[in-house]
């Protein structure tokens, strides 16, 4: 830290990504991408794009935006483009929280949450999850602030129904509940048509996960207008320019495939069924899942042993050092062939365990 940084940084943790990896090529099951390419529509649309990268991107993201909302049946001044939706979730900490309104999440969820929390200075409180790991529906109804809630969760992949998120709006109809859908397209109900009737909900979703493109940084918020506009003056104070140009068409040539989209998170979820199942044979001990990924540990070998073991053979899961989540690994759901690879490298990790 130099001398310079101002002292309200000086307490910051920043969030860790998950490994990216340079040096070798690994089966990649720790950062929940896609193990499909984007859809060759949005990859033709994203080069024909870079021939125009001398002239800024579109600051109202407006086809962008208008292809988006005709696809969730909703108004485009309903919808807002971010880059990744990382951004818009900093972007509501900033303008539904402070030192008077603090944030509300779960104590395990998505660990950006927290880390927006402090670089805003903003109070929060965690409901512990319940003992198998779902989420406490009335700890987040009691507490006062603004809600967070990842559905699914992350890292543990379980997903609350819209009747039980709908609880969660009416116990906070002073204050904005966001419920981040980044891996909803993987088997959870969304809770986009809860906007017609709930001013205080914002949903987030992103093009990293089921669309296959983590590396264009392509994020939504959907809300009623005027929290919409709310979002509009953070982000045109921030970076008005914040989706890039290839980014904008590829999402277009994404949203115009969604053929493929359904197509992909269908083997996804026969791919998690089919992991979980043989996880389980091995005598591990999964938290049902409704994302990409699952949320395991064995009771004859500690998370990080495994996550090394599967490391030394190729094969990179997370693991996450905090007390709760220590036992055990998030393993991203891949293709086929590397579900197949990672149960075989267990295998034989459990065999020299014995
Ligand atoms: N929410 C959750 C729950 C996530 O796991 C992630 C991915 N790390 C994100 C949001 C952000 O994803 P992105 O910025 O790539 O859209």
């Amino acid at each position: 830290m130099s001398r310079f940084l101002h002292e309200r940084y000086a307490n910051l943790v920043p969030y860790v990504p998950g490994e990216q990896p340079r040096e070798r090529t690994y089966i990649k099951l720790n950062t929940n991408e896609s193990p499909f390419p984007p859809s060759p529509r949005a990859i033709e649309a994203a080069k024909r794009e870079a021939e125009r990268l001398q002239l800024y991107s579109d600051p109202t993201a407006k086809k962008l935006n208008e292809s988006f909302a005709a696809l969730l049946g909703v108004g485009t001044d309903e919808v807002m483009a971010t880059n990744g939706s990382d951004e818009i979730l900093n972007f509501a900490f900033m303008a539904f929280c402070g030192k008077d309104r603090p944030a509300v999440f779960p104590n395990i969820t998505y660990g950006f949450y927290r880390v927006f929390a402090d670089l805003h200075g903003i109070p929060f409180t965690e409901v512990p999850l319940n003992k198998d790991f779902s989420v406490d529906v009335d700890g987040l109804c009691q507490k006062k602030g603004t809600v967070f809630l990842a559905n699914p969760n992350a890292p543990t992949g379980t997903a609350l129904s819209v009747r039980e998120i709908e609880r969660i709006l009416n116990a906070h109809p002073n204050d904005v509940v966001v419920i981040d859908e980044a891996y909803v397209d993987f088997g959870a109900e969304t809770c986009v048509p809860l906007i017609r009737r709930y001013e205080n909900l914002l949903v987030t979703q992103t093009f990293s996960k089921s669309r296959s493109m983590a590396g264009a940084r392509l994020g939504f918020g959907i809300a009623q207008a005027p929290l919409i506009a709310d979002l509009q003056a953070i982000r045109n104070s921030t970076n008005p320019y914040n989706v890039n140009r290839m980014t904008m068409a590829a999402g277009i040539g994404a949203i115009e495939d969604e053929a493929q989209t359904k197509k992909n998170c269908e083997i996804i979820i026969k791919n998690r069924e089919f992991c979980t199942h043989a996880l389980r044979n091995y005598g591990f001990e999964v938290v049902p899942s409704q994302a990409n990924f699952l949320f395991a540990k064995h009771p004859k070998i500690g998370g990080k042993a495994l996550y090394l073991a599967l490391r030394e053979r190729g094969i990179l899961v997370r693991h996450f050092e905090t007390p709760l989540l220590k036992d055990y690994n998030r393993i991203t759901v891949g293709s086929a062939d590397e579900v197949n690879a990672l149960l075989a490298a267990i295998q034989m990790i459990l065999e020299e365990n014995k």
